[in-house]
Formats: C-alpha cells, sequence, structure tokens
C-alpha cells in the first residue's frame, strides 16, 4: 500500500500563543492538518478530510467563527484532499473509503466533498456528532458538514488486541491492514488509526495529543499554550490523559515498529514526508 501524507488545513494560532514557550522556530511554526491518503490497489482511502473545498469558500459558515479565531485557520484552495489528490494525478472520485479520527470540524470539513465514500467512524463518535449531549458537543461539530448524509459506517469497540490497545478490525469493504484504535478523551469517540504499510505500522493518532515533544520519550513536554488548549478542548480528562501515557509508552517501547504521528504536528509530517 503507499501512502501519502498531506497537510490539509494550516492553522497559525493568533500571535504563536499555542506555542509560547518554543524556541523561535517553533513558535512561529504552523499547525497542520495530517491526513493520509492510502492507494490500495483498487481504491483510495483517505484518513481524515481537513477543512475542505467548502471551508476555503465561505470558512466562516463551514468551519465556524470562534474556530477560525481560536486557531487562526487559513483555509487554501491548494491544501484541500480533493486539490492534492488531482495535483497527484489521481482521481477524488475513486476515494471510495474514509477513515475518521473524530469529527471535528478541521477533520470532517471534507467529507462533503467525497459524497459517494463509505465513512469509517466509531459509534460513540458519530452519535456525539449527531445527537449532541450537551452545548459543548453542540458547538463543536457542525451540523452542516454532515447535511450531505454521508454512508456511515459505524462500530462499538470490539477489542482484539493491538501492540497493548484495544482495536477494531476488519472495516467493512477496507484491507485488513487498516485499523481503528480507540483513544478516547478529546472527544467521546476519537479513535487513532493504524495503518500496516508493509514497511512498519504507522499510527495516526488525531488530536490524542497535539506537540510532537508529548512524546519525547526521555523527556516529555508541551509549551503552556498548547497544554492548555488540550484542556479546554477535552471531553473526557482521565482517558485522554491515560491514552497520552500509553501513546508515549507504545512510541518509547516500539519505535522500531511503529511511527505514532499526531494530526497537527508540522514537526511529525516533515519528518514523515522525508
Ligand atoms: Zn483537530
Amino acid at each position: 500500500m503507499r501512502v501519502h501524507h498531506l497537510n490539509c488545513g494550516s492553522m497559525r494560532p493568533v500571535g504563536g500563543k499555542l506555542l509560547d514557550g518554543e524556541p523561535g522556530l517553533l513558535r512561529r511554526s504552523e499547525l497542520v492538518a495530517h491526513c493520509l491518503l492510502i492507494e490500495t490497489g483498487d481504491s483510495l482511502v483517505l484518513v481524515d478530510t481537513g477543512f475542505g473545498t467548502q471551508g476555503v469558500a465561505r470558512p466562516g459558515e463551514w468551519l465556524g467563527r470562534p474556530f477560525l479565531a481560536m486557531v487562526g485557520a487559513k483555509p487554501a484552495a491548494a491544501e484541500t484532499a480533493v486539490a492534492q489528490i488531482k495535483a497527484l494525478g489521481l482521481d477524488p472520485a475513486d476515494v471510495r473509503h474514509i477513515v475518521m479520527t473524530h469529527l471535528d470540524v478541521d477533520h470532517a470539513g471534507g467529507l462533503a466533498d467525497f459524497p459517494n465514500a463509505v465513512v469509517h467512524v466509531r459509534a460513540e463518535e458519530h452519535r456525539g456528532a449527531t445527537s449532541p449531549a450537551n452545548a459543548a458537543e453542540k458547538n463543536r461539530y457542525r451540523a452542516a458538514q454532515f447535511a450531505h448524509r454521508p454512508l456511515w459506517s459505524t462500530y462499538d469497540e470490539l477489542g482484539e488486541p493491538w501492540f497493548g490497545f484495544e482495536s477494531v478490525r476488519s472495516l467493512k469493504g477496507l484491507p485488513e491492514e487498516i485499523l481503528l484504535v480507540p483513544l478516547t478523551g478529546h472527544t467521546r469517540g476519537h479513535t487513532g488509526v493504524a495503518v500496516d504499510t508493509g514497511e512498519g505500522w504507522l499510527l495516526h493518532a488525531g488530536d490524542a495529543y497535539f506537540f510532537h515533544g508529548q512524546l519525547d520519550p526521555i523527556a516529555p513536554h508541551c509549551p503552556p499554550g498548547l497544554t492548555a488548549f488540550q484542556n479546554i478542548v477535552q471531553t473526557l480528562r482521565g482517558p485522554r490523559l491515560e491514552n497520552l501515557a500509553r501513546l508515549h509508552e507504545l512510541a518509547r517501547d516500539h519505535q522500531d515498529e511503529v511511527r505514532v504521528f499526531s494530526a497537527h504536528s508540522p514537526v511529525e509530517l516533515a519528518a514523515l514526508r522525508r
């Protein structure tokens, strides 16, 4: 399987506030929306979708003004998944499956660009986004992003082991090499997506953490602004911190077998593109 690493949405937090405390270069750097495009042989699979074309055409309406202001989102046509798939010489109509880490606006914004794709998501996340339990959930998800009625394929946990985590294997219609690895916390149905590339595993950890330094094997660290941000946007604190600790262990103890990365780290994206 061939895997492409895409940035489908750049963000520049106002004044670099989220990244304060880091040396100059990192303080100025952007956050990205790291998505995967997987060529499976007979079709294309996306992992997360970024802001989408409507996020570029009508950002306030599609992504929400509070979100745009908070993270300094800069939707750009060239960064949409559709544009990048075309630039690779591939056809966006061949995207038959989309696997979602969760349904926040910066991940689900591009779903409507692939109306014929089956959208794989944890059942708990689907419930959170389509029947929000409280004001926080109502505000974080954008009903407009699901108005085209995606072809949902939802999963409750099946608990098959994967490096000490539980995983959901056998996603309908997808190769066995792509699994869900539930990482509850950031949202109630948040999940990682593991991909066996044939040359080792990738684990797209979504928003289970934001900053590459959080997985530093010896001295985990995170700028205070970005720590505060993760606290503000979390749904379930206990499970989030537990899963972060488990990811830290996984990245440290299995670094030869699994590459773990977050949805938003430009440093990890650059390293994986090399
Ligand atoms: Zn996110």
